[in-house]
This record gives C-alpha cells, sequence and structure tokens, in this order.
C-alpha cells in the first residue's frame, strides 16, 4: 500500500543520502576588501570532510566575511572584492565554468537571525529551499524530502501534524531549525552557520549542538560563535581570527579544538579562550 512504498522510498532517500560523502573545503590565500577597505589578508584554512570547524574570534575580524566568501555570496555586495582560491573537493568555486547556482546546491548556509519565510507554512519553507537552488521535485519527492529534512533537523515528530501552519508561528528555535532544514533540503555537501544560536536559549541550543553533531556524519560543518563551551562541545577543528590596530583580520592560530583551548601556542589565543579579550 501507499504507507509500504513511502517507507520504501524514505529508506531510498535515507541510503542514499548517507552514501553520498561529505566534501572537503579549502580556503587558500584569501584576501577580501569592501571598497579600499582590506577586512581579510591572506586567509588559507582546510576544512576537512565530515568534521565540524569552528571559526572563533572578536567582533569585527573578518568571520562572517569568510565564511560569506565560502558560499560567493560575498560577492553580491557591490564593492566587495576578493581574491584567493575556495576548493570543494578539487573544484574552485569561483573557476569561470563554476555558476552561482552550483554553489547554492552545494553549500548550505544558516543565519544568526532564524529567517524562515513567516507566511509561508512549514512544508513550503522545506521545499522552498529546493526552488531557492532552482531544483524542481515532484509532489511525492516533496512528501519524502520534507519528512527527511525534517526528522534530519530534529522536527519530525514535533512537526508533522502541523505541516501546513506557518513557520512564522514556531518557537525561536523551532524556526532556526527549521532553516537547517530549509538549507538540508538540496542535500548541500557543506553548512556554513553563523551563530545559529546566538539569538537562542540554551536548551534550544543544545539541541541544535546535537543535530549538528548527527549532521557532521552527512555534511562538513563550518560554524562561527562566540560561545567557547560550544566551540568546544561541537567542533574538532579550531580557527582563531583578529584584526589588531590597523591589521586585517586573518587567522592567527588553527588546528585541533582540544589543543587550541588545552595549550594555545600565541597568548593572544590563550587569551581569548579563556575570555580575556
Ligand atoms: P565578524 O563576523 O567577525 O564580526 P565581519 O565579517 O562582519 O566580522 O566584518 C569584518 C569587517 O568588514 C568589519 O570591519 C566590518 O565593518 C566590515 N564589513 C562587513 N560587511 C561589510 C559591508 N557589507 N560593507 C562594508 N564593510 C563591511
Ligand atoms: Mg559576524
Amino acid at each position: 500500500g501507499a504507507s509500504a512504498t513511502r517507507e520504501r522510498l524514505a529508506q531510498a532517500e535515507a541510503l542514499t543520502a548517507a552514501l553520498v560523502p561529505p566534501s572537503r573545503l579549502e580556503a587558500r590565500s584569501i584576501s577580501a576588501w569592501f571598497g579600499d577597505h582590506l577586512v581579510l589578508q591572506d586567509v588559507s584554512l582546510q576544512m576537512p570532510a565530515g568534521q565540524i570547524t569552528a571559526l572563533i574570534g572578536p567582533s569585527g575580524c573578518g568571520k562572517s566575511t569568510f565564511l560569506r566568501i565560502l558560499n560567493r555570496m560575498h560577492e553580491l555586495v557591490p564593492s566587495a572584492a576578493l581574491a584567493g582560491e575556495v576548493l570543494l573537493d578539487a573544484d574552485d568555486i569561483y573557476d569561470a565554468g563554476h555558476r552561482l547556482v552550483d554553489a547554492r546546491k552545494k553549500i548550505g548556509m544558516v543565519f544568526q537571525k532564524p529567517n524562515p519565510f513567516p507566511a509561508m507554512s512549514i512544508y513550503d519553507n522545506v521545499v522552498a529551499g529546493l526552488k531557492l537552488a532552482g531544483v524542481g521535485a515532484t509532489r511525492s519527492e516533496k512528501d519524502i524530502l520534507v519528512e527527511s529534512c525534517l526528522t534530519k533537523a530534529g522536527l519530525w515528530n514535533e512537526l508533522k501534524d502541523r505541516l501546513r501552519s506557518p513557520g512564522g508561528g514556531l518557537s525561536g528555535g523551532q524556526q532556526q531549525r527549521l532553516c537547517i532544514a530549509r538549507s538540508l533540503a538540496v542535500k548541500p555537501r557543506i553548512l556554513l552557520m553563523d551563530e545559529p544560536c546566538s539569538a537562542l536559549d540554551p536548551t534550544s541550543t543544545r539541541v541544535i549542538e546535537e543535530t549538528m553533531l548527527e549532521l557532521a556524519q552527512e555534511v562538513t560543518i563550518v560554524i562561527v560563535t562566540h560561545n567557547m563551551q560550544q566551540a568546544q562541545r561541537v567542533s574538532q577543528q579550531c580557527a582563531f581570527f583578529l584584526a589588531s590596530q590597523g591589521q586585517p583580520g586573518h587567522i592567527v592560530e588553527h588546528g585541533d579544538t582540544e589543543a587550541m583551548f588545552g595549550d594555545p601556542i600565541d597568548p593572544r589565543t590563550h587569551d581569548y579562550v579563556n575570555g580575556r579579550f
């Protein structure tokens, strides 16, 4: 019957997703400008496949700019300029042959302020993730997709009986998880998260951290966070950004999260991770 078919399709969908290995991302010698203002200088960072990389550092040091460079949002700012390369596995996403829409399909993004389409239903919010990337789907493909993405975002059991209610009626934490579900709709290889929990309460924060840890099996995650406990709870790799005394944003130190927190090389890293900044 219909439910057996549905179950089979859901299993197939889950299987396909699991079979796509996460991608690695690498920034090479990235420099970035807004007009004449150099905000990032010579930033190189490897973000290993299937790991969570945390970007930490004081406000204004270029973390969000760096994240936007990783999914080609930076170029949408009229005054913005860029040098360097971003490799997604073997491909430079800035190569002439690589289209913006390809970057959108492979690299998802979640922002600090949850931004579901408030008047749109929960169901349509998830499907909108496909539309934004220019991907079509049949009705039954959409049904499977919505269930699968909401499950991965830890929302299915909570919301399956009100898929037609507006996304704007959810709590802040649920809205953010809906945004995660929307970003998963195209099965991205990379998920970028810019302070995804800064606007949330501690309980919602922990739920999203658990979701991230599960997602890391199939998608490589890069998260900007000001929460040092969060960086330690979720990330394997960490990069400390700093912009100081006329120096543009750059990476002071990066590496294994445990080492960065337990035994940092640079005294400025030591001060920052211990809250002395
Ligand atoms: P962070 O996320 O670490 O707080 P940002 O990447 O937001 O840092 O900002 C880095 C620098 O770039 C700051 O000096 C900021 O004022 C500047 N900046 C960010 N976005 C823009 C923009 N759209 N136009 C001009 N300057 C910008
Ligand atoms: Mg920022």
